[in-house]
Formats: structure tokens, sequence, C-alpha cells
């Protein structure tokens, strides 16, 4: 059970969440061969400030050492920025949690650099997205998270994806992580129920290779054990009477 939000809270996560959603739009310009890592870091940093809300990974209750996690390639996620140098052709995921009014919301993508995506990453990329948006649909007003879970692994599983299993999307909004907990995969009618007025972060994180994660030496990087390519795609959910609000786009 999640504490309760007020309406006033809510709307407040709706208008950070709108916020968070410029700041993706203006990054993804932000994004070519050539550019650090870092100097991405730098730049949402600063939109985040100019709008008026906190970069939540920077703040005690998490202590990143950065604005967005930038996970790249085999990086799948909380992967801090480097001197890297982005090049044409590489899988980048951005994750990033932001505090507006006190209240956060949580959303991520992954894109490729140079705009021009091989054949597995394109199937990779789209697929991962779709069974975000799969498991947004599966909610229908109250839902139990294993509704939710099942529908994003069909999709993944179709695809012949492998599905990060040790990492799961989680309710969101006075707090980073919130319960309940929502693997991407799960059983119909199984798991906690989730009912109108609660706010989940859904994060589908898939690879083209296996599910085993590896944490980098920084204790922060997860990779994917194999060395496999990782997409990873979130948005921050309402759950409404008879469906799901998208918080966390424009
Ligand atoms: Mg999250």
């Amino acid at each position: 059970m999640q504490k309760q939000k007020t309406a006033a809270e809510i709307e407040a996560m709706r208008e950070g969440g709108k916020i968070l959603a410029q700041i993706f739009e203006g990054l993804k310009k932000q994004v070519k061969a050539g550019v650090t890592e870092k100097e991405l870091d730098v730049w949402v940093d600063a939109e985040i400030k100019a709008r008026g809300a906190i970069a939540t990974y920077k703040t005690d209750e998490v202590k990143f050492p950065a604005a967005i996690c930038i996970s790249t390639n085999e990086q799948i996620v909380h992967s801090i920025p480097s001197d890297y140098v982005l090049q044409d052709g590489d899988v980048v995921s951005f994750d990033l949690v932001i505090t507006y009014k006190n209240m956060k919301t949580d959303s991520a993508f992954t894109m490729v650099v140079g705009g021009k995506p091989n054949g597995v990453q394109k199937h990779l990329i789209q697929a991962t997205e779709r069974s975000l948006y799969a498991g947004i649909d599966a909610i229908k007003g109250p839902v139990r998270v294993g509704d939710i879970g099942a529908a994003i692994e069909k999709v993944l599983s179709d695809a012949k994806l492998g599905i990060i299993r040790e990492l799961v999307g989680h309710g969101v909004g006075h707090e980073m992580h919130e319960s309940p907990e929502i693997p991407n995969y799960g059983r119909k009618g199984t798991g906690p129920l989730l009912a109108p007025g609660d706010t989940i972060a859904i994060e589908p994180m898939a690879t083209l290779g296996g599910e085993k994660i590896s944490v980098e030496d920084d204790g922060w990087t997860i990779s994917t054990w194999d060395g496999s390519i990782a997409a990873h795609f979130e948005h921050t959910v309402l759950i409404t009477e008879d469906g799901a609000e998208i918080l966390t786009q424009l």
C-alpha cells in the first residue's frame, strides 16, 4: 500500500512529469557524436535548475554523483556519466528522477546516437518501448502488479529478448522508491492490488543476450553480464478509475 497522495500532490507530479518530458525532448537534440556523457549531464543539471526542479539523484537521499544516469551499450542502468565521447551507433539509455514541489517523477528512454540504428538495435529498442506501453495498457483501473508484469513479459519474450528480472519498477511520488515493486514479468491476477490514486514507475529493461547482470567497480553501474546491448524505457503513471494516466509525457 502506498501513502495516499492528495490531489495537489498528484497535480505537482503532473507538472513535474511534464518538466521531465520537456527536458528529455531537449536532451534528444543534444545527443550526437563527439559529445561526452559528462557534457550531457551538465546540460541536464542546468535544465532542471532553470525549470525550478531538483535533481533527485544528487540529493542526500540518493547520493548519486550526477543529475542523470547515462548507460551506454552493455550498460543497463545507474551508470555515472563519464568522459566517454559518444559515437554514431552507440545505444544510450537516459534515466532521470526530478523533484518538483516536493514530489518525484521518474522516466527513462533509449536512443541510438546518430539516429541510424542497425537491425538488431532497432528490434531491441522498439520491442522494449512496446513492452512499456503494453504494461501501461494492462491497467484498466484497479489492477494487480502481476497483470502489468505479464503484459511486459509477453512482449519481451515474444521478441526473444533477455528480460532483466533483478531490477524492477516501483511506486514513486513522495519518495523515489515506494512500494510496491513492479517486476517486468509476472502472472495475471497475482501480486499487490493497485488502486486509483496510486502512482508507479513502470520500467522494462531488456537485452539482446542473457538476463544476468553485473555491478561495476564504481558500485553504481549495472551492465549485462555477457556484454550484450541493453535498452530501458520508463514512465511514471497514475492509476485512474478506468485506466492509467502517463505523467511523464507532453
Ligand atoms: Mg525507476
